[in-house]
């Protein structure tokens, strides 16, 4: 096997890896997690049956929760392509047109994927304001990034997760955060459980226990055989799991302010565009409603991907202005 062919593989596993990695992680994280609180914690060391069920059944319920919307957020990712939006405004008209006349054209919805891959991606606005999208090879609105990993243009672009191995955009923004809402939830009710856990069962053999509760440093002490493989892992699990709920609850409450507030994130923190335009919609409620759609609330509970993102004129305007009102 050549040189080439192993870079390629690598190349290959790379790609695969910044894709699917952070997936994999936050499944296996979730799913220890579960699995911990009810098989091993709730089953050994809870006495009461209504307990144990009620547990289960919360644990069940948000993990549904969670899988769903991420799988909805991967899903979705492909309506942030700008020219899904595009060719979405310009198939609205056809598709009235041909109900009118009892024939439904076939539409293609999938999102158009760059024809010239080039590893630059460079969006330089001129001084119209208008900016054009070198590896798209086509113009682009101001409020839209190009994200090498995705290969497309994003409208509306928060970040691209790379928990989660999409961006973050118009499409499924709200899936991202109802996921991060629900992994909130479920770690904060999974927290007490494994603090519990820990105190009882591996940290108060030790003098200084607080320090085991520290996953590299019962991984340490499990190769050098002090500690067994099981105490190891409960360790890596709850800090794993600490961790996790300090990243839910700061990017949930994040992307809770920054909507609130008509931006993404990247905008937000960008002084030049938040000097430029006021914002996403009038209100609170427009600015949620172009996020989640209508009934916005509802979607915390069931994905409501029908009810598509509600955009006002003055935010229609300020999305997909390609080119300054000011020349
Ligand atoms: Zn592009
Ligand atoms: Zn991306």
């Amino acid at each position: 096997m050549g040189l080439a062919m192993v870079n390629q593989k690598l190349a290959i596993l790379g790609e695969f890896l910044v894709k699917w990695g952070g997936t994999m992680l936050v499944s296996f994280v979730l799913m220890s997690t579960y699995y911990s609180c009810v098989h091993i914690i709730a089953e050994n060391m809870y006495d009461n049956p209504t307990q144990i069920y009620w547990l289960t059944l919360i644990a069940r319920v948000i993990i549904l929760e969670i899988i769903v919307n991420l799988a909805c957020f991967v899903y979705y990712a492909r309506y942030n392509s700008v020219t899904y939006w595009h060719r979405k405004s310009c198939v609205a008209d056809l598709r009235v047109y041909a109900e009118d006349n009892e024939a439904q054209p076939e539409v293609e919805y999938a999102s158009a994927q760059p024809r010239v891959d080039r590893h630059l991606s460079w969006e330089p606005a001129n001084e119209a304001g208008s900016k054009f999208c070198f590896t798209c090879n086509k113009e682009a609105p101001q409020r839209s990034h190009h994200c090498p990993l995705c290969k497309m243009c994003v409208l509306r672009k928060d970040h691209h997760c790379f928990i989660t191995g999409a961006c973050v955009g118009l499409g499924n923004q709200r899936y991202f955060m109802v996921f991060l809402f629900w992994c909130a939830i479920g770690l904060v009710i999974a927290m007490p459980h494994l603090f519990f856990y820990m105190n009882t069962e591996i940290a108060y053999w030790y003098p200084f226990g607080w320090c085991y509760y520290i996953g590299p440093v019962a991984v340490l002490r499990w190769i050098l055989g002090y500690t067994p493989f099981s105490q190891a892992c409960f360790s890596t699990l709850f800090s794993f799991a600490g961790a996790s709920l300090i990243t839910a609850c700061g990017f949930f409450g994040m992307q809770v302010y920054y909507t609130t507030q008509g931006y993404t994130m990247y905008e937000y923190n960008n002084l030049t565009v938040r000097a430029t335009f006021q914002g996403d919609g009038e209100n609170m409620g427009e600015r949620l409603r172009l996020v989640f759609g209508k009934n916005w609330a509802l979607n915390f509970l069931v994905p409501l991907p029908w009810n598509l993102p509600v955009l006002t004129p003055a935010i229609s305007d300020s999305l997909f202005r390609v080119r300054s009102k000011v020349l």
